[in-house]
């Protein structure tokens, strides 16, 4: 592992999420809402986004300084060709614990058997339901549930395992389609997990009543299917952790709304343009991309990024309400850009 370099609230870096493409074949309303991203929405010119051989260079970068986990995201990440070279070849830098990838599922049927064989390590799938017509309209009507369960199917059979399933929840969207989750996926191997839905962005219209606080959903799932809590939180401490009482394993809630964790983030987001992110909520990026093309060397780039880590006091989450009630526009970055 590489030198721990720490942050204004004493913070390490640890995490890494990379988009690698902000286009996606969805259109959730909660994060590309159809009328914003129709087909005149000018998304980044592949010349634009970070090339593999970039990506590779900061990584191992980023490693020097720290990051164990790395995480692929978009936009749709298996909209990015050949992601298992990109895979394969982040697979092979020493010193990352974990290699993740973060998809809507669409398209997994036909590139997990590659993406293992690439040496992925774990897959989430984000499921918001498994009502057809929830799922039609949380997916801006371009998806289908079967076609995610065959992808979650697939990436079964050829070796994934306890994969992290991800429901987004709003009030009077899909929190009513809530205990269907848990039943399809108690058993199933996978973890199923639930997240408060965030004031990501500037395009999806949130506003604090169409948060469903984790412990609602707890209280709920918890009637029928009793939970204990197994404490603790996994790395970077964003997850809480129940079990099934009866033994059948877990199921985690993200509560970054109503419990927020700035205080443990170790978190780093890369956007597929090659910008730096501090926080899911910054407002500016670091561009790195400019001193890649520019050519500048890796100690000026790990200099660069550590000076920006070092100066970081990103909180939002447990600001939240205080920003809110200045009523200034902050012009946050999207969603889509980041991938979570
Ligand atoms: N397209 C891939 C997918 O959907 O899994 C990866 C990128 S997507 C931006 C990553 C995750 O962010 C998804 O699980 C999505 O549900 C979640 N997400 C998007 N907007 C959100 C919001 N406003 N609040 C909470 N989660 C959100
Ligand atoms: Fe696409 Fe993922 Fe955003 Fe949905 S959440 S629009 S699948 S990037
Ligand atoms: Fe980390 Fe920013 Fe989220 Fe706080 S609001 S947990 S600092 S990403």
């Amino acid at each position: 592992m590489g030198h721990s370099i720490t942050d204004q609230f004493n913070r390490p870096l640890r995490d890494l999420r990379i988009s690698v493409i902000d286009r996606c074949n969805f259109r959730c309303p909660y994060c590309m809402p159809d009328e914003q991203f129709s087909h005149t929405y000018q998304f980044l010119d592949k010349d634009q986004w970070l090339t593999f051989e970039e990506i590779f260079r900061l990584v191992r970068i980023f490693v020097s300084l720290g990051v164990e986990k790395v995480r692929l995201t978009g936009g749709e990440p298996l909209l990015r060709p050949h992601m298992d070279e990109l895979v394969k070849n982040l697979s092979m830098i020493e010193g990352i614990k974990d290699l993740a990838l973060t998809t809507n599922g669409s398209l997994l049927g036909g590139y997990a058997v590659q993406l293992k064989k690439a040496g992925l390590k774990r897959l989430t799938i984000s499921l918001d339901s498994l009502d057809p017509q929830v799922f039609k309209t949380l997916s801006g009507a371009k998806g289908r549930v079967e076609q995610i369960l065959d992808g979650i199917k697939v990436a079964e059979a050829v070796g994934f395992k306890q994969m992290k399933i991800n429901a987004v929840i709003q009030r009077g969207v899909n929190d009513h389609t809530v205990l269907d989750l848990v039943r399809f996926f108690r058993g199933s191997g996978h973890t199923l997990r639930f997240i408060e839905y965030m004031d990501v962005g500037n395009q999806n219209h949130w506003d604090l009543t169409q948060v469903v606080p984790s412990r609602e959903i707890i209280a709920k799932i918890h009637k029928i299917y009793p939970l204990e809590s197994i404490g603790g939180t996994e790395g970077g401490g964003t997850s809480q952790r129940y079990r099934f009482i009866d033994g059948q394993e877990e199921i985690g809630f993200i509560s970054s709304v109503s419990q927020p964790f700035c205080g443990t983030c170790n978190r780093l987001r890369l956007s597929a343009d090659g910008k730096m992110y501090t926080c899911l909520f910054a407002t500016q990026g670091t561009d790195l991309r400019e001193h890649l093309r520019n050519g500048a060397s890796d100690d000026f780039l790990a200099h660069l990024i550590r000076v920006v880590w070092m100066k970081r006091e990103d909180r939002y989450s447990e600001l939240r309400s205080q920003i809110h009630q200045t009523h200034r526009p902050m012009h946050k970055v999207e969603m889509y850009q980041i991938g979570g």
